[in-house]
């Protein structure tokens, strides 16, 4: 069921198109600071209650990161594993145009989990404007060098949640390279985790794919992994390492979990069972609210979503503002450091969880924005 509040969803759209058999929804949740913003998700089971809880994320990521975005979300109903690229040009661009009167208006589309960089071309071609979607392809360009598509395959989410997570470890006074890390997903998010964070001297132990964990308390060599997992399709390939289940990593004696991969991951069947300390969430809704605070309760301290995979979002407003790769990165380290000490401080300066500091503080914008443009209607319909 979708709860409706003072702060939306201001529009929830259903599209279904006969011919193609492309069914779809759209929801707009608020778009008092700026068009929404978020990616079109297309999975087999996408529902529309699923992209309102995910627009209401994209609502307080926006505001928390501090860009002119509100929030707003899409998904398709498809397997993408299951249909030919043929098949999935023609739903992307049905999708596109049955929603074209909303977007980019409204709505600014993205990647999500089973869309790319090549739906962002036939999106945006579909609509007419490369200001209707982000995450484009590199060579898509209004000015070359400055004006062109920041493809997510460029990494910037993962390598936010990488920010945001040393940003964590120098909070609570540790050194990232005595830290171990499991990750679970190594799609677009979790493999620039496991790169990046390597990179800055932590240990990988475990990453895990739909196919199964692999696990190595040694750590894993990561460009091997990536190109293992390239060459056969799951990281359970790679060696040497022990295969345990998919679930299992969530109980592996690790300093750090990111979870990076598919929501509601963690829940009352496995929360009790875990061994890490810090949780960074990379990936959207990973548990609910009630489970990070069972963690809370227990020391485990969580950075939430809205806060750690900020990454993506922020790339996004630098594409949309015609920034080049470098320009992004830039914005997004800065960002994503300053918005988690923010975070931070201030949860530990009220005793709160970071979540419930992140909302504070998210919510507090949105409000004071939704009541500015309220008095700007106000005064025009009076002017008028
Ligand atoms: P993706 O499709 O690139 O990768 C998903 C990965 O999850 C794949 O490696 C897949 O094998 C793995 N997976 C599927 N089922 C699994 C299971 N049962 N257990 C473990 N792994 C499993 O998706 P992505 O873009 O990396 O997105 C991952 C998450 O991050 C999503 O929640 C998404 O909303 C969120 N997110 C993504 C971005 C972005 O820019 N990509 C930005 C913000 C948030």
């Amino acid at each position: 069921m979708i709860e409706w509040d003072e702060f939306g969803p201001e529009k929830v759209l259903e599209v279904y198109d006969p011919v193609m058999g492309m069914h779809g929804f759209l929801v707009i949740d608020n778009t008092a600071l700026g068009p929404g913003k978020g990616g079109i998700r297309m999975t087999s089971s996408v529902t529309v209650q699923e992209v309102f809880r995910l627009a209401r994320t994209m609502t307080w990521k926006n505001a928390l990161a501090k860009i002119p975005f509100g929030g707003a979300k899409s998904g398709i109903v498809a397997e993408p594993r299951e249909i030919t690229a043929e098949t999935r040009k023609a739903l992307i661009q049905s999708f596109a145009r049955a929603i074209k009167p909303l977007s980019p208006s409204l709505y600014i589309a993205g990647p999500d989990v089973g869309t790319g960089q090549e739906d962002m071309r036939w999106y945006a071609e579909a609509n007419g404007s490369l200001k209707s979607c982000t995450g484009k392809p590199a060579e898509m360009c209004v000015k070359p060098g400055e004006e062109c598509g920041i493809p997510h395959e460029f990494g910037s989410t993962g390598f936010g949640v990488v920010h945001s997570t040393a940003e964590t470890i120098s909070f609570l006074g540790l050194n990232i390279k005595d830290i171990t890390v499991a990750i679970e997903g190594f799609g677009n998010v979790g493999s620039f985790v496991a790169r990046h964070i390597s990179v800055l001297g932590a240990r990988v132990v475990a990453v895990s794919d739909r196919k199964g964990t692999v696990y190595n308390e040694a750590g894993l060599e990561i460009e091997t992994l990536i190109k293992r997992k390239e060459a056969t399709g799951s990281v359970t390939n790679y060696k040497p390492g022990t295969v345990l289940p998919t679930k299992e990593l969530f109980e592996l004696k690790v300093d750090i979990l990111i979870p990076a991969a598919l929501s509601d991951v963690i829940t009352s069947e496995n929360v009790n069972k875990i061994k890490a300390r810090l949780i960074v969430e990379g990936s959207n809704i990973p548990m609910t609210p009630n489970m990070e605070e069972i963690l809370h309760k227990k020391g485990i301290l969580v950075v939430p979503d809205l806060v750690a995979n900020a990454g993506g979002v922020i790339s996004s407003y630098a594409e949309y503002r015609g920034y080049n790769p470098k320009k992004m990165f830039e914005m997004v380290e800065r960002k994503i450091k300053n918005n988690t000490r923010t975070v931070l401080e201030h949860a530990r300066s009220k005793g709160i969880k970071p979540r419930d500091a992140a909302m504070e503080i998210a919510v507090e914008r949105v409000r004071k924005a939704t009541r500015l443009r309220r008095e700007t209607l106000e005064v025009a319909h009076v002017r008028g």
